[in-house]
Order: C-alpha cells, then structure tokens, then sequence
C-alpha cells in the first residue's frame, strides 16, 4: 500500500490526484490490475469526475453545499456534521482498473480527493492488486 499526503488549504476543497495515482501505477511496473483508492477520514471522500473544465468542480462544491448546508439542526456537538454527511453521500473509496500500468480513465475523468472540514492534513491510500491473466 502506498500512502499519499495531502495538506488541504480550504474548508470544502476538491484535489486532483490522477497524477500522483498514475505515478503510483507507472512505478509498480504492474501490467493489469486494480487500483483502489482509500480515503481514511469521516469528514472527506473520494470521486471521479471531470477533471477538463474547473467549472465542474466548483459546480459540485456549491451544489453539495446547498444539498447539505454546513449550518443545520444537528445533534453532534463538533459543529462538523455536514462533512460527515458529505464524506457518507460521496464516499471514502474508488476502484480504477489500469491497463498497460496506465489508468483506466475516460478521457474527462479526473480522481479528486474531496475536502469538507479543511484545511487539514490528509492521507490517502492506494492499493493495486495484479490481474491474472
Ligand atoms: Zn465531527
């Protein structure tokens, strides 16, 4: 398992990792598999999407914002419940496969690391599992 470090600089924040996974895939030097990207948090997640026109990614961070506002009638006295809801609805894990050790990803596709109590500290995890062929 390899281990990415983030430092997150805002509190709702989406970080393209693609390149540091596909780094990852390149120096495994694995033909074919499966990677699997793990984000050990409760008040962040972990998504796939367009990674071409920044819009996108401002236009999810504002609609997840309205869908769960930061200030509502929640019991957990952290103050945080929000990211804790938005880390449950976007979840903490990916699957990509790779092919020729490069990433299976359509070509708009992007694997963001998704921030909601930044900033922060962050680790993400990344594991890769040889197909069989
Ligand atoms: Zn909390």
């Amino acid at each position: 398992m390899q281990q990415i470090k983030i430092k997150s600089s805002k509190h709702f924040e989406f970080i393209d990792l693609t390149e540091e996974i596909q780094r990852i895939v390149s120096e495994s030097k694995l033909e074919a598999g499966i990677c699997f990207v793990y984000v050990p948090h409760t008040t962040a997640a972990v998504t796939i999407n367009e990674d071409a026109d920044p819009a996108v990614k401002s236009d999810i961070i504002s609609f997840i914002q309205k869908l769960v506002p930061w200030n509502g009638n929640y019991l957990h006295t952290e103050g945080n419940s929000a990211a804790h809801i938005l880390s449950t609805i976007i979840g903490v894990s990916v699957v990509i496969p790779f092919a020729d050790g490069t990433l299976s990803l359509g070509r708009w596709q992007g694997i963001y690391f998704c921030e909601f109590d930044g900033p922060r500290e962050r680790n993400v995890d990344v594991i890769l599992t040889e197909a069989k062929s």
